[in-house]
């Protein structure tokens, strides 16, 4: 990097300036040939994250890059001929919040912080395109946040998901079932929960492989969600087992809930490699919200049912 004590501007190029814009050039001319000129060739690094910066760079010619890990990182921004650059470091005398690296053979003209402040006590329109230029990263920043929440809410959605069949996953279940629970201890309409294991499911991946297993796993939970309400949840518990939450739902109508989706698998014909028309059944057990439930009670009280249906011989429903 090579500064040269006073610069000999041209003045096209202090037009360009965006930072210069309506400004009177006669009336800071003397102001700007008393600073810096730095020349920078491809890879140097005009800033370090974390370094003291009291300096704002103006682009006469060439282009830089922003990186955030490292100055050979992926660039986050581009800074062309025209821009600035460091003001922020300057006005608030804050380090460098990025490592700022030429990518092409550049000229900046370097506005130390004495130079910054008379520029800005000599021109009003100076202070209002700083103002501007702030008010446009401002901006950016509060877009970058807002796409970092909506990122985040995704991978939150995406840990509560499971990946094969775009059911919730034993994790939402853990984290939702106390909530409706918790919703319903005090209502006079019922809660009710089911839990649903494929019959001989083991048999049926020996018979068929394990993708054709993944495969009907997918058309379980598709079945299931079809013959529910869409206020009815269902998350696949893990394995072959899944967990349905019926809200406003008492024993009566949710016996009747587990016999449809029971009697909706048993008539699924499946067609796994070469043969079609393969069927499988599943059991079904189910527990309603009782006065001093918890969560944990509920879905034992749903398992042990579920356990009675297989020993009773499977392919059927049993509520607690
Ligand atoms: P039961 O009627 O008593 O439920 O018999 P089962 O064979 O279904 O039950 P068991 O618990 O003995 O075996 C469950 C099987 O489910 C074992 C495993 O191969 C299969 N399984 C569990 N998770 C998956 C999965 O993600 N994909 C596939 N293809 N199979 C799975
Ligand atoms: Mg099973
Ligand atoms: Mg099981």
């Amino acid at each position: 990097m090579t500064a040269l004590p006073r610069a000999s501007l041209d003045p096209t190029e202090l037009y360009a300036l965006r930072a210069l814009r309506g400004v009177n050039l006669a009336s800071v001319e003397e102001l700007l040939e008393s600073c810096e000129l730095r020349i920078l060739a491809p890879g140097d690094v005009l800033l370090s994250l974390g370094q003291a910066n009291r300096t704002m760079y103006m682009i006469l010619a060439g282009r830089l890059t922003v990186h955030l890990d490292g100055p050979t990182s992926e660039p986050v921004a581009t800074l062309e001929t025209g821009e600035t650059v460091g003001e922020l470091s300057v006005i608030e005398g804050a380090n460098a919040s990025a490592f700022v690296v030429a990518a092409e053979a550049s000229r900046l003209l370097a506005i130390d912080e004495p130079h910054f402040w008379n520029l800005v006590n000599a021109s009003h329109d100076f202070a209002i395109n700083l103002l501007l230029s702030l008010a446009q990263r401002l901006r950016a920043n509060n877009s970058t946040v807002s796409q970092n929440i909506r990122l985040q809410r995704e991978y939150k959605r995406n840990a509560m998901i499971d990946g094969l069949t775009g059911l919730y996953n034993r994790r939402w279940l853990d984290d939702a079932l106390p909530r409706f629970v918790k919703r319903y201890a005090r209502a006079d309409h019922g809660l009710a929960v089911l839990m649903v294991d494929v019959d001989h499911f083991k048999r049926f991946n020996d018979t068929y492989g394990h993708a054709v297993g993944d495969q009907v796993l997918v058309v379980v939970g598709q079945t299931l969600r079809a013959h529910l309400r869409p206020t009815d949840l269902v998350a696949r518990y893990g394995g072959e087992e899944f967990a349905v939450i019926l809200p406003d739902t008492g024993l009566e109508s949710g016996t009747m809930v587990a016999e449809r989706l029971r009697t909706a698998i048993k008539e699924v014909e499946l067609t796994c490699g070469e043969t079609t028309g393969v069927r499988i059944t599943m059991s079904v057990g189910g527990a309603c919200l009782r006065a001093g439930d918890d969560a944990a009670r509920v879905l034992e009280r749903a398992d042990g049912a579920l356990y009675a249906s297989k020993h009773g011989g499977r392919d059927r429903v049993t509520f607690a």
